[in-house]
C-alpha cells in the first residue's frame, strides 16, 4: 500500500478536495492507495475555541453557528462533483455531529468543566467530517473507495489527547480490516485512534502526519507520502525566510531534528515508526503535485554542513539551582518526573557542569502547571534554602541548527553564535545534542526571526544585505543615491543586497518596507509625510527584520550627529561625511567608540577628512601597528587649495573667491571656508585620531580674512565689499614669490598642537605644487621620517565623497565576510 497523507491546508475548500481526489485518482496502480485526512483547514481550531468558550462560560453560539455553515458550505459545493445519494451520507455524518457537539457543549458550560476524554471526541470531529467527504467524491470518480475506522484501527496508549500509537496492536487490527474488503483506496481519518478499552484518544494537535506514519507501519507501506503547502522540507520556514532553499533529501534523524526544534511541515512524532520499518517518506505539494518534493530516509547524507534551520517558539526557561542539587543523586530526575507527572513536555535541557543549576524549556502555556508542580516536589529544599527560588525566562524560543555533515566539520558553533551576535540576539541557553546532528540555542522570542534570517544568510543564502537609512540628500547624499542604483549590478555580482529603506531630510521622513525605487525618491520625496526620528526608524527596523542597518548621515547637521549613539544603541552601523560628531566633546567623542564597541556596530567617517581619500583608515592602519604621529602638514580644504593655486597665478582675491562660488567648489557663503573652521574640524579629527585629545577650542585658527572682515554682512554686502582686499593679498603673493615661495592654507599638528594658517612655502615643499583643488597630507611618523607618508589627490566634490562614503557602506560587511 502507498499511504498519502493530506493535510488541512490541502483541504479548505471542495475545490482543494476535488484536487487531493484527482492526485489520489492518479496515482492509482497495482497497490491500493491508504489515504489519511486531515480535518479541513481550521476547522480543529474552530472546535477547540467553541470547547473553551463552554468551558469559561462564554457565548459559543455564534462560534457554532459559524462552524455550520462552514460544513454545510462544504457540502453545498460538492454537489456538482457527486451525485446526490453519495452526498446524502455526509449530510447525515453533519447533522449527527451537530447533535453531539450542541449536546457535549451544553454540557460543558454547565459544568464548567471539559474532562480531557469529551475534549478528544468534539476535536476529532473534523477529520470525520473529511473522510465522509472525501469518500463522497472519490465514489463520485467511480474509484472503488472504502471508508476505514481509524479510531478503531490505529491503536494507541496514554492519554486522550497526546496518545502514543501501538504500532503491534494496530499492525493487527488492520490486517483483519484488510482481508475482509478489497479496494482502491481506503480512505480514514488522521488525528484519532483508540486505547485499549476503545475509548478515542487524540494523536497530539497537527498528530494526522503521525496517522499516516501509523497506518505505514502497521500495513508496511512501500511508501508514506506528506502532501501538504510547499514543495517539500525548505532548510528554514519558508514563510518567515524568503529565500529558504528547498531539501531533497534528509535523514530520518535530520528530519527528525527539525521537526522536533518546530519545523511545521512534519509532526516530530511522525519519523519514529517510519525510521523503524525504513519506510520512505516523501513530502509533496498538493499545489504543485509534479514537483519532485523532499525525500526522507534511512540515508545520511554527509554532502552538506547544515540542512536546516528551525525555530520554537512561545517557550518559559526554568532554571532550578542551588546548593542542593550538587552531588545529591536523583535530583535532576526528581526535576524531570514531577514534569512527566503533569505531562508536561520538556523541550531542551542544559545543565552546568559544576551540577548547580538544571534549566528546562517548556510550553509557555504549561509554565504554571511546570512551576505549581516543582514548588510541591521540592517545597522542604526551597524552604530550608538548599535550592533558590525558581528562575522563570518568559517569552523565550529556540533556534536550532541540524545536519548530519555538522559532526564532520569544524566551527559550525563559532559561526553559529557569531550570526546570533551578527543580529544582536542575546543567547540565555545552549545545548548540543551528543550526535552533534543539531545544536540549539534558547534566545528572546522577539529576537527570533531575526535569528533565524541572520543564521540562514549565513549558512544558505550567502547573500548578506545592507539596509540603508539615508539622512541628508542634498549634493553628496543625491550623488550616493544614483552611485546605488548605478552599481545594482555590481552588487548582485558580489552577491550583495543593497536596499535603500528610508531617505530623510530636515523636513520630511519616507519610508518603504519593499525599498525605495531609486530612479523616482524625488518625486516619492514630495509626498513623504513622517518626520525623522531614531524611534520611527528603530520600529521599520524591528518591524521588517532587518538585520544590518546603517544609518548614512550626508547632513552637516549637529542634531542629527548627536543621534549617532542613539542610532549605535539601536542596532544601525553609523557612515557620515558629517564632521559634527568627532569635533564635538571628547565625551561624546568617546561615548561613541565605546558603545559602537558595545552593539558590535560600525562607527565610520573615512570621508570626514580628504574626502575619497584613505585618509582615516591609513592612519589606524599605522597606528594600530605600533607606528605614532610625529607632525602633520596638509592642504585639507579643496576650494582653498583651488582660491589659492590662483592667487599665485596672479588673479585677484575677489576674482578667485567669485570663480569658486559659481563653480560651487566652496558653501554658498564663501566665509565657512574662508573662516578656516572647516579645516580646523578636519585637523581635530587627524589629531583625536592620532590620539591627541583634543578640543575645537586647543585647534589655533588663523581664517584667510583678515578678523572681523565684513562681519555680520550678507553674502552680496560681503561679496561687494570683497575687492577692498584685493591689493593685500596681491602683496602677500609677491612677497611670498620675491623669496621663491607660494602661499598655501596649511593645517598642522607640531609638538602636540594643532594650527590652521596661510603659509609661506618653499618650492620644494611637498604641499607648494598642490592646488587646483587637490588635498595633499604630509605625515611624518616614527616609521615616515625625514621624508613624510603623503597622500594626495582630490579630497573635495560629491562624485569623490559619495563613492568614500559607498565605500564605508560596504565595510559595514567585512566581519560578516570573514566568517
Ligand atoms: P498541513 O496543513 O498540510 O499539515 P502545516 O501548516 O501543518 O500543513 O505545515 C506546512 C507549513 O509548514 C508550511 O506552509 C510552512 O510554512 C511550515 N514550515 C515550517 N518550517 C518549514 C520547513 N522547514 N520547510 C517547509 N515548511 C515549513
Ligand atoms: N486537525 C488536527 C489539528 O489541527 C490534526 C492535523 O491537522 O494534523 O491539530
Ligand atoms: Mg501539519
Amino acid at each position: 500500500m502507498r499511504v498519502l497523507k493530506f493535510g488541512g491546508s490541502s483541504l479548505a475548500t471542495v475545490v482543494r478536495f476535488a484536487e487531493v481526489a484527482d492526485i489520489v485518482a492518479s496515482q492509482i496502480g497495482t497497490e491500493p492507495v491508504g489515504l489519511v485526512l486531515s480535518a479541513p483547514q481550521g476547522v480543529t481550531n474552530t472546535l477547540v475555541e467553541l470547547t473553551d468558550l463552554a468551558f469559561l462560560g462564554s457565548d459559543y453560539l455564534p462560534l457554532l453557528q459559524q462552524w455550520r455553515q462552514r460544513l454545510a458550505q462544504l457540502i453545498e459545493d460538492a454537489t456538482l462533483r457527486t451525485s446526490a445519494d453519495q452526498l446524502h451520507a455526509v449530510r447525515e455524518l453533519a447533522a449527527a455531529q451537530d447533535e453531539r457537539l450542541t449536546e457535549k457543549l451544553q454540557g460543558i458550560r454547565l459544568l464548567g468543566y471539559c474532562p480531557d476524554h469529551i475534549k478528544a471526541q468534539i476535536l476529532g470531529m473534523g477529520e470525520q467530517f473529511s473522510v465522509a467527504l472525501m469518500t463522497a467524491l472519490l465514489k463520485g470518480k467511480q474509484l472503488k473507495t472504502v471508508l476505514l475506522d481509524s479510531v478503531a484501527l490505529v491503536k494507541s496508549q496514554g492519554d486522550y489527547l497526546n496518545a502514543v500509537a501501538d504500532i503491534a496492536a494496530s499492525e493487527q487490527s488492520f490486517a483483519a480490516a484488510l482481508s475482509k474488503q478489497q479496494a482502491q483506496v481506503y480512505v480514514m481519518a488522521g488525528f484519532v485512534s483508540s486505547n485499549v478499552q476503545g475509548e478515542l484518544c487524540l494523536l497530539g494537535r497537527n498528530g494526522s502526519d503521525y496517522s499516516a506514519a501509523i497506518v505505514a507501519a502497521a500495513v508496511k507501506a512501500s511508501v508514506c507520502e506528506i502532501w501538504t503547502d510547499v514543495d517539500g522540507v525548505y532548510s528554514a520556514d519558508p514563510r518567515q525566510v524568503k529565500n529558504a532553499k528547498l531539501i531533497s533529501h534528509l535523514s530520518y534523524d535530520e528530519a527528525m531534528e527539525l521537526s522536533y526544534f518546530g519545523a511545521k511541515v512534519l509532526h516530530p512524532k511522525t519519523i519514529g515508526p517510519l525510521a523503524r520499518f525504513q519506510i520512505p517518506c516523501y513530502i509533496k505539494n498538493t499545489l504543485n503535485p509534479s514537483a519532485p518534493g523532499s525525500c526522507i530516509d534511512q540515508h545520511s547524507s554527509g554532502d552538506s554542513l547544515v540542512k536546516g534551520i528551525s525555530s520554537l517558539e512561545h517557550l518559559a526557561l526554568i532554571t532550578v539551582s542551588g546548593p542542593g542539587l550538587k552531588g545529591v543523586v536523583g535530583m535532576a530526575s526528581r526535576v524531570f518526573a514531577a514534569m512527566a507527572r503533569e505531562q508536561v513536555s520538556v523541550s531542551l535541557i542544559t545543565q552546568s557542569s559544576s551540577e548547580f543549576s538544571i534549566s528546562f524549556c517548556v510550553a509557555q502555556s504549561d509554565l504554571k502547571v511546570a512551576q505549581q508542580a516543582l514548588a510541591a516536589e521540592f517545597e522542604l529544599e526551597l524552604a530550608n534554602k538548599l535550592l533558590r527560588p525558581l528562575h522563570i525566562q518568559s517569552d523565550m524560543a529556540i533556534v536550532s541548527l541540524v545536519g548530519d555533515g555538522m559532526r564532520q566539520h569544524r566551527g559550525v558553533a563559532a559561526k553559529f553564535f557569531a550570526s546570533l551576535a551578527q543580529a544582536r540576539v542575546n543567547v540565555v541557553a545552549i545545548a548540543q545534542d551528543s550526535s552533534e546532528r543539531s545544536i540549539s540555542a534558547v534566545v528572546e522570542q522577539k529576537a527570533c526571526q531575526d535569528a533565524v534570517k541572520v543564521c540562514h544568510e549565513n549558512f544558505f543564502s550567502h547573500i548578506p544585505s545592507i539596509d540603508v537609512f539615508l539622512v541628508g540628500c542634498g549634493v553628496v547624499g543625491g550623488e550616493l543615491l544614483a552611485q546605488f542604483q548605478r552599481q545594482q549590478a555590481f552588487l548582485q555580482q558580489r552577491n550583495v543586497r543593497l536596499t535603500v529603506y528610508g531617505i530623510a531630510n530636515s523636513k520630511a521622513l519616507l519610508l518603504d518596507p519593499k525599498g525605495i525605487d531609486l530612479a523616482h525618491w524625488q518625486a516619492q520625496m514630495q509626498d513623504a509625510k513622517a518626520q525623522f526620528s531614531v524611534a520611527q526608524l528603530s520600529q521599520f527596523v524591528t518591524e521588517q527584520h532587518l538585520t544590518n542597518p546603517v544609518l548614512i548621515d550626508c547632513s552637516s547637521a549637529e542634531p542629527v550627529a548627536g543621534l549617532y549613539v542613539d542610532f549605535l544603541k539601536a542596532g544601525f552601523h553609523v557612515v557620515t561625511p558629517n564632521k559634527k560628531a568627532n569635533t564635538a566633546s571628547l565625551d561624546y567623542y568617546r561615548q561613541l567608540r565605546q558603545v559602537a564597541q558595545q552593539h558590535r556596530r560600525r562607527f565610520l567617517y573615512e570621508t570626514t577628512v580628504g574626502a575619497g581619500l584613505p585618509v582615516i583608515d591609513t592612519l589606524q592602519g599605522l597606528f594600530n601597528a605600533g607606528d605614532e604621529l610625529l607632525a602633520f602638514e596638509g592642504i585639507l580644504s579643496g576650494s582653498l587649495s583651488y582660491i589659492f593655486g590662483l592667487l599665485e597665478q596672479g588673479v585677484s582675491l575677489s576674482q578667485v573667491t567669485q570663480k569658486a562660488r559659481d563653480l560651487g567648489f566652496t558653501e554658498p557663503d564663501p566665509r565657512d571656508d574662508l573662516s578656516g573652521m572647516d579645516v580646523a574640524r578636519k585637523l581635530l579629527i587627524m589629531a583625536r585620531e592620532s590620539g591627541l585629545m583634543l578640543d575645537l577650542a586647543d585647534v589655533e585658527v588663523e581664517g584667510v580674512l583678515p578678523a572681523g572682515f565684513a562681519a555680520g554682512t550678507a553674502v552680496p554686502d560681503f561679496m561687494a565689499q570683497l575687492p577692498q582686499l584685493d591689493a593685500l593679498f596681491a602683496d602677500k603673493v609677491a612677497a611670498a614669490k620675491a623669496n621663491g615661495q607660494v602661499l598655501r592654507y596649511i593645517a598642522e599638528i607640531r609638538d602636540g598642537r594643532c594650527k590652521v594658517a596661510i603659509k609661506a612655502l618653499d618650492l620644494d615643499h611637498p604641499l607648494a605644487k598642490v592646488k587646483d583643488g587637490e588635498n595633499a597630507l604630509a605625515i611624518h611618523t616614527r616609521y615616515y621620517q625625514p621624508i613624510p607618508f603623503v597622500l594626495r589627490g582630490y579630497g573635495a566634490g560629491a562624485a569623490v565623497t559619495a563613492a568614500g562614503v559607498f565605500s564605508d557602506v560596504m565595510r559595514t560587511l567585512s566581519w560578516q565576510q570573514e566568517m
